[in-house]
């Protein structure tokens, strides 16, 4: 069961998608004063070395974000995600990489509340570690500490996200990114936003996931809209190929339900400059669709 180590897959190019529209939706919610709860239903360790046996022996990141990396001209949203990296890796070579936990802790602002999950006993430990020492980092430099902001638990994240919701201010941010290691985590995930959604219609709803040959891969997305939400926006980045024996991770998408009204924008700006940048061959492509709820059906307006 515990198989998946998201250390092997850090900062691969569908880490890029994923973390760069969190960072677009953090930005998104700290434009109202009152303060939101960040929830992450699957948080990993937080950090990620590049330099560790597991990130070597994938070499994933070096097709991800080693290639932005050294970049001057980013267009300014993935910007703000790349300059986030590059703050984790002061001395100027690529060597620490940040999971969704950390990109939540440096984007959310002081006032809001992080609500980390995590199942492997093994990387569950190492979230706390890598936060005890950024708060250990943050006090040195007289930051005053936020006793309740950031909560890690043990503990499964479908079940904990049912309990926080509706949060008490009215207002969430959802990141849910499971390893899909096993079929049965696209059927978690899709009842785990109906009752969420039941709970608290208005959170925005973030969900990775892997496009992939597998039968529910390829249904997923339909299967997301058609949830209760009022509106979603779909995005899609491929950056090869599939080969004919249908192996290995070319592809991968982002389905937000609530999304931002500037998100679209946002990614019709930056989507062909990914494409470009991380595309291995002619197959590199993204793709963005969009619908909104009409009396209980979606109605897809794809683009
Ligand atoms: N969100 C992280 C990031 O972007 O940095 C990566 C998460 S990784 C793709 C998926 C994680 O979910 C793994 O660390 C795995 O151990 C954990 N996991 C698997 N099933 C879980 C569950 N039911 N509840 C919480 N965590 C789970």
């Amino acid at each position: 069961m515990f198989s998946y180590r998201h250390a092997y897959h850090a900062g691969n190019h569908a880490d890029v998608l994923k973390h760069f529209v969190q960072v677009q939706l953090h930005q998104y919610m700290n434009q109202k004063d009152t303060a939101y709860t960040y929830i992450d239903t699957h948080s990993g360790a937080g950090v990620y070395a590049l330099d560790s046996a597991q990130a070597v022996k994938s070499g994933e990141y070096l097709e991800g974000i080693a290639r932005l990396w050294e970049r001057d001209d980013l267009p300014a949203p993935l910007a703000d995600y790349v300059n986030l990296v590059r703050g984790m890796n002061p001395s100027g070579k690529l060597r620490y990489y940040p999971g969704s936990p950390y990109v939540a802790e440096q984007v959310a602002r002081p006032e809001d509340r992080l609500r980390l999950f995590e199942l492997h006993p093994a990387d569950t430990r190492l979230l706390v570690e890598n936060f005890r020492k950024l708060e250990a980092h943050k006090a040195e430099q007289g930051e005053r500490a936020r006793g309740r902001r950031i909560l890690i638990e043990h503990a499964d994240g479908f079940q904990s996200m049912k309990a926080l919701l509706p949060p008490p201010s009215r207002r969430a941010l959802v990141l849910i990114d499971p390893p899909y290691e096993v079929k049965l985590d696209y059927k978690h995930v899709r009842d785990a936003l109906e009752e969420a959604l039941g709970r608290f219609p208005s959170g925005i709803y973030a969900i990775w996931y892997p496009v992939l040959q597998r039968m529910e891969s390829r249904q997923f997305a339909d299967r997301l809209k058609r949830l209760p939400a009022k509106e979603w926006l779909h995005v899609t980045l491929t950056v090869a190929t599939p080969g004919p024996d249908g192996t290995g991770m070319h592809s991968s998408g982002m389905f937000i339900l609530n999304p931002p009204y500037t998100l679209e924008a946002t990614l019709r700006e930056t989507m062909p400059y990914l494409v470009q940048v991380l595309g291995q061959d002619s197959g590199a492509t993204f793709r963005i669709e969009k619908g909104t709820q009409v009396t209980g059906t979606a109605n897809p307006r794809g683009l």
